[in-house]
């Protein structure tokens, strides 16, 4: 099979998704005919309200948890916001965080922000990364103290796909009863999770990276944690965010949820299979490439790709010109081209960091689009190279 000439080769799944088919048609019927506010007394309500139910009970199907750990939210943002902000409000005499040098914006921010948003100091600990993207474990250890509120850990990494130890962590702060927050917007789906057996207080997810639309997330709160409502206004969601809730995307959220649960193995397998075969493809025939992140320690749909004395930007409208999607782990801020806090953190060259590329596959990928991609990469670069005053090849 050889691709449409006008074919668009999606690879930033990391950065969104596509809606998948069964999760649209799943939503359509919410935006016309079952139109009802699920709190609603009458019966018309009662059906939707019926359908959020139903999706609550997928999505924990998923997780491995009960469905009343389980609370819509708008986005991923607001759930690691909500989870993080809980902790502090209900141990106000805590003013300690732990979290690492490697977060989303979403809990990086908020982290950074801490005092100007609750108007407490607090000393936060961010935990280093070594040149693999790996936490030492014997740090964390010393950190946690008696007045630690939250530790804060993502599941993986959205810019280099490494996955962290959170079950080991999640036991380490249990131990010392602390609360465990997990940012996991980009695990779930991807990789197995088993809430009932860990000891993972609260867990973010966002609709989006998973095949279900923008604008819905969920935030896991174990049965037994205090939670402080992040939004508070109605009764919805068991009291626990206020606000008429978002219907059809959370239905869509629960049927992509279910997709996943039931496909999860299939799928990765085949995506990793094709994520190696680019990755190898790439890092054989392109001289001055590096893998940045764990080899083994990794979702199966990313690779993080740096190649040498060329920026990130540049290599990406090249892409872009023969309709490859992907991103860099660069960002044009303030006029200067700084690279990604990740590879910062973990102490990619300068040389290095500047030309990373980020390919993140789904399912919806195919062996075409990989030979494709290996067969234009090589050109792009080497015609950058040659522009480049740092290339000395
Ligand atoms: N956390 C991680 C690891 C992410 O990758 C993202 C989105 O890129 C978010 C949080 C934010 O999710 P949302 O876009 O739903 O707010």
């Amino acid at each position: 099979m050889s691709l449409a000439p006008d074919a668009v080769i999606y690879m930033d799944n990391n950065a969104t998704t596509r809606v998948a088919p069964e999760v649209l048609a799943a939503m359509m019927p919410y935006f016309s005919e079952l139109y009802g506010n699920p709190s609603s007394m009458h019966t018309f309500g009662g059906q939707v309200a019926e359908a959020v139910h139903t999706a609550r009970c997928q999505v924990a199907a998923l997780l491995g948890a009960d469905p009343e750990e389980i609370t819509f939210t708008s986005c991923g943002t607001e759930s690691d916001s909500a989870a993080i902000l809980s902790a502090l409000r209900t141990y106000p005499e805590k003013r300690h965080v732990i979290t690492t040098r490697v977060e989303h914006p979403a809990v990086k921010n908020l982290c950074e922000n801490l005092t100007a948003i609750t108007g407490h100091k607090y000393r936060v600990t961010r935990l280093k990364v070594d040149a693999e993207g790996m936490l030492d474990m014997a740090e964390y250890e010393e950190a946690l103290r008696e007045d630690t509120a939250i530790v804060s850990v993502m599941w993986a990494n959205n810019e280099t796909g490494v996955i962290y130890p959170v079950e080991e962590m999640a036991r380490m702060a249990r131990q010392r009863g602390i609360l465990f927050h997990t940012d996991a917007v980009q695990a779930v789906g991807k990789i197995p999770i088993n809430l009932r057996q860990l000891d993972i207080d609260m867990l973010a997810l966002s609709g989006h990276k998973l095949h279900a639309p923008k604008g819905v997330g969920v935030l896991y709160i174990k049965r037994g944690t205090l939670f402080v409502p992040f939004m508070t206004g109605g009764h919805q969601e068991h009291g626990r965010r206020g606000g008429t809730e978002n219907v059809a995307s959370i239905v869509g959220l629960g049927k992509a949820c279910e997709l996943a649960a039931a496909k999860m193995d299939e799928e990765n397998s085949r995506v990793k299979a094709m994520r190696d075969t680019l990755e190898e493809g790439l890092l054989t025939a392109i001289p001055k490439s590096l893998l940045n992140g764990h080899k083994t320690s990794r979702l199966p749909n990313t690779a993080n790709i740096s190649f040498e004395f060329v920026e990130g930007e540049a290599i990406l409208l090249h892409m872009n010109q023969q309709r490859i999607c992907a991103s860099s782990g660069s960002a044009c801020t303030s006029g200067s081209l700084e690279p990604s806090h990740v590879l910062r953190a973990m102490g990619v060259p300068f040389t290095a960091a500047h030309g990373s590329i980020r390919f993140s596959l789904s399912v919806y990928n195919s062996e075409e689009e990989i030979a494709f991609v290996l067969e234009k990469m090589p050109n792009i670069i080497d015609s950058l190279r040659k522009m480049s005053p740092f290339w000395k090849g």
